[in-house]
């Protein structure tokens, strides 16, 4: 099997949370990195220049909003444009929304959807040709425990991120005669700033302030009662992309204090 060149990584949502914790693993490894976010041009500028300056890396920053299948397109296209054609793909950007299915907005159901799960369907099509080429390719989807197990009120996040966590599995089919590989992994609760509406409206609903908050929502489903860092996953999809994870492909791993153990 071909090893890998260090090839352009494209990290999608990698201007917060655990994205950014993603892109700065891969750059401290010495890949170009592609970053991609909903920010301003000048903010995603000053970022670029941050990580370029501190990695001596090839960097690039596409603020494509991913929603659709034509800023996908767009995406891919400024990356090509940037880096050339990423080997590798961590399709991380996501969002929440809450509701009882029976209360559910529509426009909700369809902006998780297409962020949450379109999206990876969209790059990785678009993007595995040349990794097939290449004879080398990594695909890390960034589902979640909701992408093995359920809560109430998140119909459209279980539903994309059950959903995220089939894709891998074909994409791990499809591709496992070529040095691609395709791999999911499933946080529980992470400290970053998608978590934070939650903890705030237990706060503002039951009167008790940030902290005491933060540990009922995360003791409600993990027996360990702390959060995953950010860069415990940047350090995961950083082995996913050496050669000892050559034959791991088409997993869903959970990295959840136990989440799903019960
Ligand atoms: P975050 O809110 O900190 O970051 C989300 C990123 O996605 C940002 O860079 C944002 O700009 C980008 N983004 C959002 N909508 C976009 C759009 N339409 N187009 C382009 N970019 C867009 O979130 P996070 O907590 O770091 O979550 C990252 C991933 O991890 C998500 O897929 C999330 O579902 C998953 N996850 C998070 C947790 C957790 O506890 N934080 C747990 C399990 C899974």
């Amino acid at each position: 099997m071909q090893r890998n060149q260090l090839q352009p990584a494209l990290i999608t949502g990698s201007t917060s949370g655990i994205g950014l914790a993603i892109a700065h693993a891969v750059a401290d490894a010495g890949y170009p990195v592609m970053l991609h976010g909903l920010q301003s041009p000048a903010e995603g500028e000053s970022l670029r220049q941050a990580f370029s300056d501190r990695y001596g890396i090839n960097c690039g920053f596409s603020d494509a909003d991913i929603s659709s299948e034509a800023g996908c397109a767009q995406l891919v296209a400024e990356t090509r444009e940037a880096l050339g054609n990423p080997g590798l793909l961590v399709n991380n950007a996501g969002v929440q929304f809450t509701a009882p299915a029976h209360e559910f907005p529509g426009e909700q159901w369809q902006r998780v959807i297409s962020i949450n799960l379109s999206a990876a369907f969209y790059l990785s099509r678009d993007l595995l040709p040349a990794m097939r080429a290449s004879q080398w390719g990594r695909i890390i989807n960034i589902s979640s425990v909701h992408g093995l197990v359920a809560s109430e009120h998140k119909a459209a996040y279980c539903a994309a991120k059950h959903g995220l966590v089939g894709l891998t599995k074909v994409l791990a089919l499809e591709n496992a005669d070529c040095g691609v590989t395709a791999n999911a992994i499933c946080p529980g609760w992470v400290e970053t700033p998608l978590i934070q509406p939650q903890i705030e409206s237990i706060a503002q609903e039951q009167g008790i302030d940030l902290d005491a908050a933060r540990a009922q929502l995360i003791g409600a489903k993990q027996p360990m009662t702390r959060a995953t860092s950010p860069e415990a996953i940047g350090a995961l999809v950083l082995y996913l992309c050496g050669d000892f994870a050559s034959t791991i492909t088409g997993t869903a791993m959970p990295v959840d204090g136990g989440w799903t153990a019960q």
